[in-house]
């Protein structure tokens, strides 16, 4: 079957002419989940049924997400919601798409979590590069405020509700909750030690659940038409569809909403339209830059976070960069390095003084200047750097050097005297090839 007529969740109506306008929203049952909920549902139905779906977060952790919700204290007031909208990951790129085009399907999703977690003020952090979709964000806001979905006495439910839109500063790491909340209280965007977890206490030392775009924009779906309906795709483990960034050297790079179990190679083929020029693959990361590599004896793999990581990679994003059989691995792995350099907030020793080290090295491969046993210096840096510091993102630097010269030391040796070649293009993100 052709991409366009499979089932959808979030992609349903995401091309329908004006759908981020509330009135064609609106004409597709948008809103009537949030209606359904404020009138027939209490707050602990709403939960309950995003429990029964199990929904898992689809930002990367695929933490199950009405577990999340009912870690929140009852009794504690006020509690916070706080959409995480800093996506930044190099190759992943479906949350912004679904808040430039579709952006009532994600506040429809955002209202209902605040109503399961009892929530009467919300906040969505928007990267701060993506001002296109704080934007769209604000008039979307502003017509659902208009329609009385949010403000006081919401549809005369007795609920109130107010949603502040917040924009970042335009750093990666804020994309990791605790730094997202120290940045939204005026800090500097650095990630908090935990425990507490924001559950316990995150956005003004109140209980807080943070959740992704993605995750959030499921939620009017299985609040409409109920868990089942959510589980009939995907796998027992992990139920319902997956917005799938592909990117690199494919035919038609894009987002594609799959259910989960997907297999690589079919998105990849079918979908994506195959690599580029009809070469083979070198390698792939199957859930964005900062998952482990993978080589193509792997493309038949189920896109599942149970079988990926037996295959010996991280679901993460499910960001699925390609890279065609004439890749040069340490071009993609400086550039990466050079990336999480920049992003590194500086807070630990590891990554701060590792990740410099790294790029420095890298930097002279890439001259073809390197000197014997680079390749081992690297390994034992990277080493030292992922699992030491203080959170994921250097675990998310020291992975490509790690997976990169396990699987391709050669490239590595190559370049102790051969610069890399500038021609060679290497595409990390994309537009949408449908
Ligand atoms: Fe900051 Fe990097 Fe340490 Fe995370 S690992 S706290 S980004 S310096």
């Amino acid at each position: 079957m052709a991409y366009e007529d499979e089932p959808k969740i979030i992609h349903q109506h995401i091309n329908v002419p004006d759908i981020k306008k509330i009135d064609v929203y609106e004409a597709h049952d948008g809103y009537q989940a949030w209606r359904k909920a404020l009138s027939e549902m209490s707050g602990d139905d709403v939960l309950n049924e995003v429990k029964a779906s199990g929904l898992a977060g689809r930002g990367g952790a695929w933490f199950p997400t009405g577990m999340k919700w009912s870690f929140m204290p009852k009794p504690v007031f006020p509690k916070y919601l706080v959409c995480n909208c800093d996506e930044s990951e190099p190759g992943t790129f479906s949350n912004r798409e679904i808040v430039i085009k579709h952006p009532h399907i994600l506040l429809e999703g955002f209202m209902l979590g605040c109503y399961a977690i009892g929530c009467n003020h919300g906040y969505i952090y928007v990267r701060g590069e993506f001002m296109q979709g704080y934007a769209t964000l604000r008039r979307a806001l502003a017509e659902a405020r208009a329609r009385g979905y949010v403000g006081k006495n919401v549809l005369g439910s007795g609920f109130d509700l107010e949603i502040t839109l917040h924009v970042g500063a335009g750093a990666y790491i804020c994309g990791e909750e605790t730094a997202l909340l120290s940045s939204l209280e005026g800090d500097r965007g650095q990630p908090r030690l935990k425990p507490p977890f924001p559950a316990v206490e995150g956005l003004y030392a109140k209980p807080t659940s943070v959740n992704n775009v993605e995750t959030l924009s499921n939620v009017p779906f299985i609040i409409g038409q109920g868990a089942a309906a959510f589980r009939q795709w995907g796998t027992e483990k992990a139920p319902g569809m997956k917005i799938v960034s592909v990117s690199g050297h494919v035919n038609k790079p894009g987002n594609y909403e799959v259910p989960v179990g997907t297999s690589i190679r079919k998105i990849l083929e079918e979908y994506a339209g195959g690599v580029l020029g009809g070469k083979g693959i070198k390698v792939f990361f199957p859930g964005g830059s900062s998952t482990p590599m993978l080589t193509p004896d792997k493309l038949d793999t189920p896109l599942d976070p149970q079988s990926i990581t037996a295959a010996g990679s991280i679901l993460g994003t499910a960001g699925l960069c390609i890279f065609d059989e004439d890749v040069d691995v340490v071009k993609v792995t400086h550039r990466l390095l050079r990336f999480y350099k920049h992003e590194s907030c500086g807070k630990c020793t590891p990554c701060r003084e590792g990740n410099d080290w790294l790029v420095a090295i890298l930097n002279r491969l890439a001259q073809g200047r390197g000197k014997d046993g680079d390749a081992d210096l690297l390994v034992d840096m990277a080493t030292n750097i992922a699992g030491r510091s203080f959170c994921l993102l250097g675990d998310a630097a020291a992975t490509p050097v790690l997976s990169s010269i396990k699987n391709f030391r050669e490239d590595y040796e190559k370049h102790i005297t051969n610069p890399i070649e500038e021609k060679v293009f290497i595409p990390l993100t994309s537009g949408n090839g449908h």
